[in-house]
């Protein structure tokens, strides 16, 4: 997992923010969106409930990994399982209304504008909002006049609205087609989105728009030639225009992104141990009878030769 160096506002006590980012939605966009927010480090939130495109889908045979397809439910239950080992909370709630938490605010003058996300049972102050609802727009309606109309779908760039820190991903956003995969990475666009708009805030844009998630290989970066190299790629492609600046110095930003690079490096040793659980955590999603099954057939094989 990448950890970046600074705290994000949740994780401050002192923040009225209960998560970073509110995701309205947990299907094929919106756990896509908060797989990517939360192993980037946004405390995230993910409240599922109401109408779903993907669950009126009978079997899923087209979705990439798949030989043979998957079942919706299976689909949705993996993309769950992913979603909060990578730290975020998927709660059974359905979001009724997101609204501004002050009026007036701005990130400009306050840091954070501040949503409120109203769900069955509770309201949840986030600092950005991702609606991936698909048919349920209309929870964005507080919003009034901030927004476009949406015709039919909500008019998007890389999942951004017209708000600042609102987002909106996969079938309600005019920006994609209506097949899972598209809306599977619809919502990587987005979470991606939404953690280049953090570093671009906390660092400076050309910063931001270097965000990627990788894991790589022990030595790609912290090997020979890489690190040689850092400062002219910093140089070169994120040297800030002097309006650019956020909070950061400029040598503090380039020693953080060295050691968020080297922080992606894993060992053989690592890889291996990774590769084993991520295995045995696709066994948990397979019946109990299909496994059996499968372990007679390998018995049996083995027994013949
Ligand atoms: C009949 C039909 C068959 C299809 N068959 C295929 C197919 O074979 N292959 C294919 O690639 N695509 C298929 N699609 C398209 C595919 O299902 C969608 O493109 C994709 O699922 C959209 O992703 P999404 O995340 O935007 O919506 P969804 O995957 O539907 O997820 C939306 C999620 O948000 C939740 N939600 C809704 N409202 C709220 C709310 N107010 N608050 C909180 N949560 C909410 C829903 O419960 C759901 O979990 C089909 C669609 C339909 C309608």
């Amino acid at each position: 997992m990448t950890t970046l160096p600074t705290e994000t506002p949740a994780t401050d006590p002192d923040s009225s923010v209960d998560y970073d980012v509110a995701v309205g939605g947990g299907g094929a966009a919106g756990l896509s969106a908060a797989v990517f927010t939360a192993r980037y480090g946004l405390e995230t939130v993910v409240f599922d409930g109401g109408k779903a495109a993907i669950t009126q889908c009978a079997h899923v045979e087209n979705y990439l990994g798949f030989p043979g397809g998957v079942s919706p439910d299976r689909l949705l239950a993996l993309g769950r399982t992913q979603a909060s080992d990578e730290g975020a909370t998927v709660v059974d709630e359905r979001v009724t209304a997101v609204s501004r938490h002050d009026e007036e605010a701005t990130r400009v003058d306050d840091e954070e504008t501040q949503f409120v996300v109203a769900t069955t049972d509770r309201e949840t102050v986030a600092d950005r909002v991702v609606v991936a609802a698909a048919y349920d727009g209309d929870v964005l309606e507080p919003l009034g006049d901030a927004l476009p109309e949406p015709d039919p779908f909500v008019p998007t760039d890389a999942g951004r609205t017209d708000i600042d820190g609102l987002y909106v991903a996969g079938w309600a956003s005019d920006e994609t087609v209506h097949q899972v995969g598209v809306n599977v990475g619809h919502g990587t666009r987005v979470g991606l989105t939404v953690a280049r708009d953090d570093m671009s805030e906390r660092y400076w844009p050309a910063v931001g728009e270097r965000y990627v998630d990788w894991v790589v290989h022990e030595g790609r970066y912290g090997g020979d030639g890489w690190t040689d190299h850092i400062d002219e790629w910093f140089e070169e492609e994120m040297r800030p225009a002097d309006d650019d600046l956020g909070p950061a110095t400029v040598e503090q930003t380039r020693d953080d992104l060295a050691a968020e690079f080297l922080g992606r490096e894993i060992d053989e040793t690592e890889r291996r141990r990774r590769d084993r659980a991520g295995q045995r955590r696709l066994l948990d999603h397979l019946d109990d009878e299909v496994i059996r099954e499968y372990a007679a057939e390998l018995d049996a094989t083995e027994t013949s030769e």
